[in-house]
């Protein structure tokens, strides 16, 4: 099931995307409304309205209490950026603010950075409050997968020591286009492109810690709430995004999330 949260004129809502239409082509698909929101329950309520996708304007597809990402998670990006994956998980976090949807631009801060880059990151997205899940246990909280670009800053991130300021900008954390609830998260393929050029080309399965282990990881630190969003790191390939550019994260039984960059106005 693809869940997403939508605009339609001033409203808005979540909702069940259509899976036999999605994908298929530009406006194909339409959106079934939810009652509510679908975090925290069992199941869905629908309240019967259903509007045709190209008539609604995807949003992020949750508002995370907080984004935890996992840094230098794939070897190859370790090496990339001169380390050596780590023995144990990384954490850092992102703001609630850095979130935006497809679509929405992400704006560099040009005044303070020189080098903005996007990282493709498979993210988690929780359902349920939770803390200290044992690795049994792990897919009782898990909601749904989505995409996410873990938009940094490089040269702050080098020069601050601390990451807060590189990964915390406004706009740098987009996820959509919706949240997958039945994705097997083991090992499918994720492609970060700019401007259409392939970047980042890797498979989950070469992640160094998996989605278990940082389950339990982070939640022996830090109690998760329904709608919070685990970014599970990126692959090598990372590079920088300049005004004009369109950034693309597809993964396999997702969808793709792009988002065009510009400068402050
Ligand atoms: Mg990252």
């Amino acid at each position: 099931m693809r869940i997403a949260r939508f605009a339609i004129g001033d409203q808005v809502r979540y909702g069940v995307v259509d899976d036999a239409q999605a994908g298929r082509g530009e406006g194909g698909g339409a959106v079934a409304e939810i009652d509510g929101h679908p975090f925290g329950t069992d199941e869905v309520k629908l309240t019967g309205a259903s509007y045709p996708l190209a008539d609604v304007r995807l949003l992020a597809p949750v508002l995370p209490s907080k984004v935890v990402a996992i840094g230098r998670n794939y070897a190859d990006h370790a090496r990339e950026t001169g380390s050596e994956p780590p023995a144990e998980p990384l954490i850092f976090l992102k703001p609630s603010t850095a979130v935006i949807g497809p679509g929405d631009p992400i704006v560099r801060p040009a005044q303070l950075s020189e080098r903005v880059d996007f990282e493709g990151e498979l993210a988690v997205v929780f359902g349920r409050l939770c803390r200290d899940v044992p690795a049994a246990r792990v897919p009782e909280v898990i909601f749904g997968y989505t995409c996410a670009n873990d938009v940094t800053a490089r040269d702050l991130q080098v020069s601050d020591g601390q990451w807060a300021r590189a990964k915390g900008f406004d706009t740098f954390c987009p996820l959509g286009p919706w949240i997958e609830t039945g994705l097997d998260p083991a090992d499918v393929e994720l492609t970060t492109t700019v401007n259409g050029e392939v970047k980042q080309h890797a498979r989950t399965s070469l992640l160094m810690h998996d989605i278990t282990t940082l389950v339990s990881y982070v939640t022996a630190v830090m109690t998760l709430l329904p709608g919070d969003v685990l970014l599970t790191g990126t692959p090598a390939g990372i590079g920088p995004l300049v005004a004009g550019d369109q950034v693309t994260v597809q993964i396999e039984g997702i969808g793709s999330l792009t988002n065009p960059v510009t400068d402050p106005g």
